[in-house]
């Protein structure tokens, strides 16, 4: 009985599910996607020939900052509410989300919310069994799927909404993202580095379009690619490869597994996971607190009763 009741819901949702899919192109989006990543190449040139290393590894710092403030911030503590922070931390994590000028963190938890709640669905935003471009890049350059729309309406984020900081950001997001992703990072380039302007602005560019493509990177990648240590029906994979460029990200298949975990990964003292690190120096000084974590004990016997028989690394046991 229990079963038939299963399967009927799961039959309903596929039919509400259903709904043509379509490529309208948003052609404003298309033509800064285009230049973003021009920009960003020419970037590249100037990087081997007139930036100089301060300004090489000014960004390489940035970068992993804004690396750093999506994974701690938007992603475990905003989106998943997986640890909570208190106000210095939180100010410290918007800022650093300010200098990726993705949406806004708002915008950005709800399209995640929607992405573990009907992964692989049409109400996935980024629905990754639409290929390796649309859930890369693709899904950004063409008009969301009526279903994300619907389902998105749906979707809790009153705690979100809630926080007047976020709600700031939200509502000024453009500016925000204009002044710290790209006016602030140029200008100290220029009178710090003694860049030129056309220098400057380049190089930036490409620290931008490099920390998008890592950021997007787990949204396709990994659910394209790598073992399924937890559970081997989610399209979420563990990359190991990934999490050293993601500061930890990219156990992906733990994360669909157990989403509420503020590691994202199982991995013992988390030394490949330093945004667990930054947590934990954070909860140290009290800064963060009420860290949700699964039992191991737990995570393993899911992993023995539904994995694909690989380790927490990835290599297959037997
Ligand atoms: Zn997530
Ligand atoms: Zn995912």
């Amino acid at each position: 009985m229990a079963s038939s009741v299963e399967t009927i819901h799961t039959k309903e949702v596929e039919d509400e599910l259903q709904a043509p899919r379509k490529y309208d192109v948003l052609y404003v989006n298309l033509l800064l996607a285009i230049y973003v990543h021009i920009a960003a190449l020419y970037g590249v040139y100037f990087a081997f020939t007139s930036g100089t290393w301060n300004t090489l590894i000014f960004h390489i710092m940035i970068s992993q900052l804004v690396t750093l403030g999506t994974t701690a911030g938007r992603h475990r503590l905003w989106s998943h509410k997986s640890y909570k922070a208190k106000m210095p931390l939180q100010i410290i994590l918007l800022l650093l989300n300010s200098m990726s000028f993705q949406y806004s963190v708002i915008h950005w938890a709800r399209d995640h919310r929607l992405h573990h709640r009907y992964c692989d669905t049409d109400a996935d935003p980024h629905n990754a069994s639409r290929g390796f471009f649309f859930s890369h890049f693709g899904w950004l350059i063409v008009r969301r799927h009526p279903e994300v729309l619907r389902r998105g309406k749906a979707i809790d984020i009153s705690d979100v909404l809630s926080n007047p900081m976020l709600r700031f950001e939200n509502k000024y997001a453009v500016p925000i993202g204009v002044t710290f992703t790209l006016v602030l990072p140029t200008l100290i380039a220029m009178y710090f580095f003694g860049e030129s302007l056309n220098t400057a602005w380049h190089i930036n560019m490409t620290r931008y379009v490099c920390n998008l493509h890592l950021a997007f990177s787990t949204n396709s990648i990994v659910h394209l690619w790598g073992s399924r240590t937890y559970d081997k029906n989610l399209s979420g994979a563990q990359s190991t490869f990934l999490s050293i460029f993601t500061w930890g990200e990219a156990y992906h298949n733990y994360h669909h597994t157990f989403p509420l975990d503020y590691r994202t990964a199982e991995l013992g003292n988390n030394w490949l996971n330093p945004t667990t690190k930054v947590i934990d120096f954070f909860a140290w000084l009290g800064w963060a607190y009420d860290l949700k974590t699964v039992p191991v004990d737990v995570a393993q016997f899911r992993a023995s009763r539904t994995g694909d028989g690989s380790n927490i690394w990835g290599f297959k046991t037997e």
